[in-house]
């Protein structure tokens, strides 16, 4: 192409709260329509609004996990304009003094295709605190306006135009959003509305410094629609440059379903928005000694997350990636490996076993029978060859029913792994007389029947019998 794509992203993330911004109501979804509302959040005239300190908190820890270096003096403004789902005809966020300013996201992993990303900063412009509008939904004969959502903490995450195509917009969400569920900013539930993207995009002829004139798509609700309506930008910007059209500033929607963005309205600007200092709020100030108490309290990133896992428990890049892309499987492996001399091991059973059957289950992590504990105790018994690794496939199995101890399922159903000689050469004499054939095709070289044997003296043994010991009496038996 000979076009350079450049794109800015502005995401709004809904902060995790009790309450909401500027009020008590709780911060909650899916309840009946208009029952958590108060006349702040319904924006009766003379309500005062009262500044929710915990989300300040996490608008805070969220600019420093994004490298942002947090102002010592912010302040609220009105952004006004007029439309049903904001009663007040303005909305307080914040305009010239946001909480968080410049920082940056290193951004890595995969685009939507499956395309690894050179690792690649992206700036972070600035990060601000807002209160969320109302819902409006729309019927067959009139539309209601549903107050619940207003008023819940939302931060806009705004980037530097630092992103060059479909699968980097795609991979820097994925950072994103990773980076606000470690912090326990917010849950980031897409379909709940908790994160949402608008992109800005505009082509240059390749090389050339200066700008084109971005067009920005609104209300983009999956990373899939973001990667699809780039895609479909860049041609359609592409085509309308080739024909030589000037494109004008503008903002366009995007039809999920057609696969196309069509025409909402020629761009506002700040200045329709008529910003001013919102009067009813104090100016936020932090000390320098504010601001680093903040700084000890930022979680550890996945990334640095991984990279220790990896020196310190002695697992494999692929096991770190797996173990830490949610934080509850993460911190469910630490503690499990408190508990454990081989978390090698431990990482092993979660990656092949025990995710796999929560996922089959449908539960998550923190839902759960088996406690890391638990599991840790059963890899335990697995090192010391109380119960084979097969055994152990049972035992957990047993355990995410029951929620048991493993060393009470081993004990109640016998399962304790046998590692007596005489009786494991009673199964090895029995194994070898049953298939004389085979016995002589071991014996004239064929070798991996070997395999054949272990797995008849497991059954017999009901997969009790130490398989290093089948394995030994074996060789010997069979010459
Ligand atoms: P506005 O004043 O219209 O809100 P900003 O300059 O604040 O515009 O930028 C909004 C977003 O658009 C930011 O994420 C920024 O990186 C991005 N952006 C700015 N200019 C361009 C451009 N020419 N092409 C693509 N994205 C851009
Ligand atoms: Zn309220
Ligand atoms: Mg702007």
């Amino acid at each position: 192409m000979k076009y350079d794509v450049v794109i800015g992203l502005e995401v709004h993330v809904q902060i995790k709260t009790e309450s909401k911004m500027f009020c008590s109501c709780p911060n909650r979804y899916g309840e009946e329509p208009n029952t958590l509302t108060c006349p702040v959040c319904m924006g009766y005239p003379g309500a005062m609004p009262v500044p929710n300190r915990k989300a300040i908190e996490k608008a805070v820890i969220a600019g420093l996990m994004c490298g942002c270096s947090i102002s010592e003096y912010s302040k609220f403004d009105r952004k006004s304009y007029f439309y049903p789902d904001m009663a007040k005809n303005y909305q307080i966020s914040q305009y010239d003094l946001p909480f968080c300013l410049e920082g940056n996201i290193k951004v890595e992993g995969k685009g939507f295709s499956g395309k690894k990303i050179q690792i690649k900063n992206i700036g972070i412009t600035r990060i601000h605190l807002e209160e969320d509008a109302a819902k409006s939904n729309h019927y067959a004969a009139c539309s209601g306006v549903d107050y619940n959502k207003a008023g819940i903490p939302l931060l806009e995450i705004v980037s530097e135009p630092d992103i060059a195509s479909a699968d980097e917009a795609y991979a820097y969400l994925t950072n994103l959003k990773e980076i606000m569920q470690y912090g326990n900013i917010s849950s980031c539930d897409m379909e709940k509305g908790q994160m949402r993207c608008d992109v800005n995009i505009s082509l240059k002829p390749k090389g050339r410094k200066e700008f084109g004139t971005k067009i920005e798509l609104k209300n983009m609700n999956s990373f899939r629609a973001v990667h699809r309506a780039v895609e479909y930008e860049i041609d359609r910007q592409a085509e309308a440059l080739d024909e030589g059209v000037t494109l004008r500033q503008e903002t366009r929607g995007w039809n999920d379903e057609r696969g196309e963005t069509y025409l909402m309205r020629s761009k506002e600007s700040a200045h329709d928005y008529r910003y001013f200092p919102e009067p009813d709020l104090m100016p936020v100030v932090f000390t320098k000694n504010d601001i680093d108490n903040f700084k000890a309290d930022i979680p550890e990133l996945p990334k640095a997350k991984r990279e220790r896992f990896i020196s310190q428990f002695n697992v494999t890049e692929y096991d770190a990636k797996v173990l830490t892309a949610e934080k509850a499987v993460a911190d469910y492996f630490e503690k499990g490996a408190e508990h454990t001399k081989s978390p090698k091991l431990l990482a092993n059973w979660m990656i092949t076993d025990l995710l796999k059957e929560i996922s089959d289950s449908g539960l998550n992590i923190n839902e759960i029978r088996v406690t890391p504990e638990n599991l840790a105790e059963m890899i335990e018994m697995i090192n010391k060859k109380t119960i084979s690794g097969k055994i152990g496939k049972t035992v957990l199995s047993e355990m995410f029913k029951t929620g048991n101890k493993p060393s009470v399922i081993v004990k109640e159903k016998g399962l304790i792994q046998d590692t007596d000689e005489s009786s494991i050469e009673k199964y090895v004499d029995k194994a070898i007389e049953d298939n004389p054939s085979q016995a002589e095709q071991y014996r004239s070289g064929k070798k991996n029947v070997l395999q054949y044997f272990v797995g008849q003296v497991m059954k017999q043994s009901r997969g009790k019998a130490n398989p290093q010991i089948a394995i030994k009496l074996l060789k010997e038996k069979l010459g």
